[in-house]
């Protein structure tokens, strides 16, 4: 894998540079690049420095003057870096070019959190300052891994940095998860690649700004072999059960291999099952009675052959919205059931590929590919955050919007959703959406879905579902829509961690009856009665706004490291989390949750259990789950041994 470091030597004259500068590159990311490699922070123009929150825009709502300053700059640069070659000592400028990038004046906290998603010269700051040969060098210490996933295959490479000695159980024949999974029609992440890899995986040169399944798949497939811990994954084995010994103070994993049943004892169990792995078939009267083919999103039926077909899709969520273009464009007649509409981020390069010029930097400026995702990484997530946070004085139905700044938002999105369908009113009316930005996950968009929707052969059906019939769909107005296919793109069993897997920690408790259908953990991570068993993407981890999750896999990871150190450095054999720790700690989530859009509206989304309470959203900013995940506090836990 490339290391975004490695640079070529510029030898175009400024007529080809002014060329490249003029291209569809990011000016803004490339100013500290510049700057860090002549050792000249006089690039970083207090002019230039703006508040990307402000905007949508990909240059944070620079004027056509700024950036005509910023490509003068940057043709000047390049030329001196062409002449005279990288300057030594460009790094000390790093802290305040982050701060004139973020537009923000960062905290402590903040500058090594950066630099760590950073990653310059391919440097790894989040990789474990330990071994256990240093600690306890005749203890044995195994740690069983449940999937192979993202954030799996990321615990395993950690535990094996530190020479902990590991298993990795995936039901599947190969690793990627969700990655493996999804072998839909359009299946591409839609957050941007840059941002979507570890911190230490970075890879510049992605075909795409986001990626399909594909390309995703094989860059986990190559981060294994980067690693070299294939031989740890025992694939197509299923962990059915996980069951606590309290006299020996391990754990049993029972698992199904395929050809039988087998058994295996660890010292600490950590969960990556993911929470969007299961399957959920909505529960609509008859919908066992369908007698044409159908399947859901997440297991694409490839032998169906959709030239004519009448398909019926189910759901208009991210998988949904991704698949159906193809669908409308595989000549088959496609009506989509749609109950609640999404917001459209619009992103024009949601499905391009990078522009060579874009290319053309990477390649050149030292660093610019780090600064670039660091750029993404903010904006994708803390830039934006502020605009869901609700306004107890706001005067507007929370339907609407929940601040002033939530309501601009709603307006920019309105106003896209205008120009692209303003020609159709009758389709305007059935896409704009009643509930807040942000109360649901937004879906970007290149323009694709009025497309779609304004073909001859797709219909937007909104008049709800009454029940499934042996031959299509059955609405409350009386209509029967005839179906051949059936495709329900109605998401995952997001609210039932674990399941269907049993775990039964200390004396004998039931971890889903602890739960009651209402999953909770402090940080994420660790529930009381399970000691040494820990969640990756565990309750309240996830994200509303199109930041990564890699970046909270890598927090949680840092955190079940420091845990396993303090058990070697102590000679304990198991920590179990205080009652009150966890409890503190979720009435604070809840408290978070409440404040923000996706709390407060009643709109159906998968962030929320049946009881109502959102059990999958983290509610603050990422450098909150840094710093909570940063140190293991001994006094949150009780010793057992
Ligand atoms: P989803 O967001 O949960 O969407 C499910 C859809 O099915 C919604 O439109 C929902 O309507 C509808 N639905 C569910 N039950 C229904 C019923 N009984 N009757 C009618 N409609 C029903 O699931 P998803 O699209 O699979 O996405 C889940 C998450 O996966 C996303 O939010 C995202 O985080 C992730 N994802 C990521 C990517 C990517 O990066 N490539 C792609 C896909 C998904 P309501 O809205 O009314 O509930």
């Amino acid at each position: 894998m490339p290391t975004p470091a490695q640079t070529e030597r510029i030898t175009e004259d400024r007529t080809a540079l002014e060329r490249i500068l003029s291209g569809p590159v990011q000016l803004l990311p490339l100013l500290p690049a510049l700057a860090h490699a002549l050792d000249d922070p006089s690039l970083l123009e207090p002019e230039l420095r703006v508040d990307p929150a402000l905007s949508l825009e990909p240059e944070g709502g620079w004027t056509d003057e700024q950036r005509a300053r910023a490509r003068e700059l940057a043709l000047d640069a390049l030329e001196q870096l062409r002449d005279h070659g990288p300057a030594a000592g460009g790094a000390r400028h790093t802290h305040p070019a982050m701060e004139w990038l973020t537009g923000t004046e960062l905290g402590a906290s903040y500058v090594p959190m950066l630099h760590e998603e950073l990653g310059l010269e391919g440097q790894d700051l989040r990789a474990p300052d330990w071994t256990k040969a240093d600690l306890a060098p005749d203890r044995v210490m195994r740690v069983a891994i449940i999937g192979a996933g993202m954030s799996g295959i990321l615990a395993a490479h950690r535990l094996d940095q530190a020479g902990i000695d590991v298993v990795v159980l995936e039901k599947n024949p190969g690793v990627g998860g969700t990655w493996l999974e999804n072998t839909y029609p359009g299946c591409r992440v839609d957050v941007s690649n840059h941002v979507y890899c570890y911190s230490f995986m970075q890879k510049a040169d992605w075909p795409e700004y986001h990626s399909s399944q594909r390309v995703l798949l094989q860059y986990f497939d190559d981060c294994v072999d980067a690693w070299g811990i294939r031989e740890l994954i025992r694939f197509e084995t299923e962990v059915t059960a996980v069951v606590w010994d309290d006299q020996q103070l391990r754990w049993t994993l029972e698992l199904d291999t395929g050809t039988g049943e087998e058994t295996l004892q660890a010292d600490a169990v950590i969960s990556a099952v993911g929470q969007l792995n299961r399957p959920r078939y909505p529960d609509i009267e008859g919908r066992d009675s369908f007698e044409g083919v159908a399947f859901h999103s997440a297991r694409w039926n490839h032998d169906v052959d959709f030239e004519g077909a009448r398909v019926a899709v189910i759901g208009t969520g991210c998988s949904a919205m991704q698949l159906i273009p193809h669908l409308a464009r595989s000549g088959a007649e496609v009506t989509i059931y749609q109950r609640t509409p999404n917001w459209l981020v619009p992103r024009p390069e949601y499905q391009q590929q990078l522009p060579d010029e874009l290319l053309w930097l990477f390649d050149h400026v030292p660093h610019y590919a780090n600064w670039f995702r660091l750029r993404l990484f903010w904006r994708s997530h803390e830039g934006l955050l502020p605009r869901l946070e609700v306004d107890p004085e706001w005067a507007q139905p929370i339907e609407h919007s929940v601040s002033e700044s939530s309501a601009e938002l709603r307006g920019l999105l309105e106003l896209y959703l205008h120009a692209e369908f303003d020609d159709r009113p009758d389709l305007l009316e059935q896409v704009m959406p009643d509930y807040p930005v942000g109360a649901k996950r937004f879906v970007l968009d290149d323009g694709i879905w009025a497309e779609t929707l304004k073909r001859d052969n797709v219909t937007l059906e909104t008049t709800p579902i009454e029940r499934i019939t042996a031959t299509g769909i059955h609405t409350v107005d009386g209509v029967d829509h005839p179906a051949d296919v059936l495709v329900y793109g109605t998401g995952f069993q997001a609210s039932s961690f674990l399941t269907p897997m049993k775990v039964v920690g200390r004396d004998g408790l039931d971890l889903h009856q602890s739960w009651g259908g209402d999953a909770r953990a402090y940080l994420g991570i660790v529930s009381p009665g399970f000691p040494n068993f820990f969640y990756l993407y565990g309750p309240n981890t996830n994200i509303v706004i199109n930041g990564s999750i890699i970046y909270f896999s890598e927090c949680e990871v840092h955190y079940v490291t420091r845990y396993l150190r303090h058990l070697l450095e102590h000679g304990h054999r198991a920590l179990d989390v205080k009652r009150e720790v966890h409890d503190r700690y979720n009435e604070w989530i809840d408290e978070g949750n409440l404040r923000m859009a996706w709390g407060v509206s009643s709109v159906n989304s998968w962030y929320k259990t049946n009881g109502g309470r959102v059990a999958q959203n983290w509610p603050f900013s990422l450098i909150e789950y840094w710093e909570q995940t940063r140190e293991l506090d001994p006094g949150d836990y009780h010793v057992i041994d």
